[in-house]
């Protein structure tokens, strides 16, 4: 399904809705991607006419995404469907609202079938925190699909769903696009309205798209930015920067020698890779020179401390932002609890899974008073040292390029890799969450029979680049199809 015609063309047919629920249901039964399916919303999916274009609040041209399915991460608000988050916590909560991307995806006509898994909260790198669920990886069952998107990439590897929508706090759009061999966009700080996206660490995250290509990453991208009057920290994008095949943009275009020689800025040196991943690494550099881009090596020394500052930050944000979740207002409550203290004491130590708690401890020792200069401060300093760093970097290239992260789809469970060796591969991903730049995530490579990710990262609002750039690349060594993924036509 990855070309906009092909689920047109099913759906013309008579007997697609059945098809389409039973095929969707049979694989959600293998591999775990969403945690709750709307039998309803898939029923209106097939059976309801596109709506017209009056219905729609677009520009009257009929959208691609018209009629089309998607899944959305279960940290995104759809009105009337579950809003677990990955938590006990929440288990039996329902979303009272849209989320403000959700809106404008619907009234392109698209419709989101389902909620996908993740870890509690958007914490964690293999969707096995989740309280809810496991999810395997389409390519291979025995290992974690990444995370936290892990339902999110899961879905779209298997072709249940031509796209899903994830956040992208710390690589958790990136990483798992990365480890299931789909594209994963990390949109703009504030390209993307935050209204309606439970907040783990608000400075840092943002909505983004996993996609089986770089054409339905870039329709839904664009269907879905601009600012919204309910989050104060969503901006206007630029119409300037807008791709050139938007109907009245002004964009030139997209490459500034026009022939798509971009300059590359690669990272370089021992980046501490796995072996597969080093292997594809080096052939992706090789393959970008033999495409025509001007490759560079560049060093980035600061990069060593992304993770502690990450961590810092994000983790004193997600002890503010979770401590709305006492047993008193939202989710699970304590029976055993006999009074307040006891109620947010209880509800939190028996709904909130470990990783979770780790964080809230963490994030409060950090911002404890009297030691607010030596932790956050600290990080906020690096992070601003960081994002100057970058700034800098791309007044001599166009993009940065570098791995997701340093090894591939690992097992599952205990063999898989530690809680802490986790966090710390999470550099080259969180790099631009704490400056806030784009960057897009795209099957490079294979070893061994699994896909291994690369990334593009561009200037703040320069997604049209990160398109561009990985559209020639597939042009010349396109992605392969995972195994038993589902096609429709
Ligand atoms: N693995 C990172 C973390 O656990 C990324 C999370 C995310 O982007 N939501 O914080």
């Amino acid at each position: 399904m990855e070309d906009f015609a092909a689920w047109r063309r099913f759906r013309g047919r008579p007997e697609a809705v059945e098809t389409y629920r039973r095929l969707v249901q049979e694989k959600n039964d293998e591999i775990g991607a969403f945690i709750s399916l709307d039998a309803d919303k898939l029923k209106s999916l097939v059976s309801a006419e596109e709506k017209s274009s009056e219905e729609r609040n677009g520009d009257g041209g009929s959208s691609q995404l018209n009629g089309v399915p998607f899944g959305v991460k279960d940290n995104i608000a759809v009105e009337g469907l579950p809003l677990t988050c990955g938590s006990k916590m929440l288990e039996h909560f329902t979303s009272p609202y849209d989320a403000g991307a959700i809106r404008r995806l619907a009234d392109a006509g698209a419709v989101p079938v389902g909620k996908t898994n993740l870890d509690e909260f958007g914490m964690g790198s293999t969707t096995e925190e989740s309280a809810l669920g496991s999810t395997y990886n389409p390519w291979d069952r025995q290992r974690v699909p990444g995370g936290s998107s892990g339902g999110s990439a899961a879905a779209v590897a298997a072709g249940m769903v031509p796209f899903a929508l994830g956040t992208d706090t710390g690589g958790s759009v990136r990483q798992p696009a990365a480890f299931c061999g789909v594209y994963g966009l990390k949109p703009t700080y504030g390209s993307v309205s935050r209204f309606g996206l439970v907040a783990y660490a608000s400075s840092l995250e943002v909505i983004g798209v996993l996609a089986g290509s770089v054409d339905w990453a870039r329709e839904v991208f664009t269907t879905m930015r601009g600012r919204d009057p309910l989050d104060q920290s969503s901006a206007e994008y630029p119409p300037s920067n807008a791709s050139p095949a938007d109907p009245g943009s002004q964009a030139g275009p997209a490459a500034p020698a026009g022939n798509g020689n971009f300059r590359v800025g690669v990272l370089s040196g021992d980046l501490g890779l796995s072996e597969p991943v080093q292997r594809v690494y080096e052939k992706s550099i090789e393959n970008l020179s033999e495409l025509g881009f001007e490759v560079e090596s560049v060093d980035l020394p600061i990069l060593d401390y992304a993770i502690p500052a990450y961590y810092t930050i994000a983790t004193a944000e997600a002890s503010a932002n979770l401590a709305r979740y006492a047993g008193v207002r939202y989710g699970y409550r304590s029976s055993s609890a006999t009074d307040f203290q006891d109620t947010v004491r209880l509800s939190r130590n028996e709904a909130f899974g470990d990783e979770v708690k780790t964080r809230i401890l963490l994030g409060t020792y950090v911002l404890r008073s009297g030691f607010q200069d030596q932790y956050y401060i600290k990080a906020q300093k690096i992070r601003t040292a960081l994002k100057r760093t970058l700034d800098e970097l791309f007044e001599r290239v166009d993009l940065l390029y570098m791995p997701v992260y340093p090894v591939n789809a690992f097992p599952r469970g205990e063999e898989g890799l530690t809680p802490f060796q986790q966090k710390l591969a999470d550099k080259f991903t969180a790099t631009a969450n704490m400056a806030g730049i784009p960057a897009l995530s795209f099957p490079a490579g294979y070893d061994d029979g699994l896909p291994v990710g690369m990334q593009f990262m561009a200037p703040v609002f320069q997604e049209e680049r990160l398109f561009a750039a990985a559209s020639r690349y597939a042009e010349t060594f396109p992605p392969r199809t995972c195994p038993g993924k589902l096609e429709w036509e």
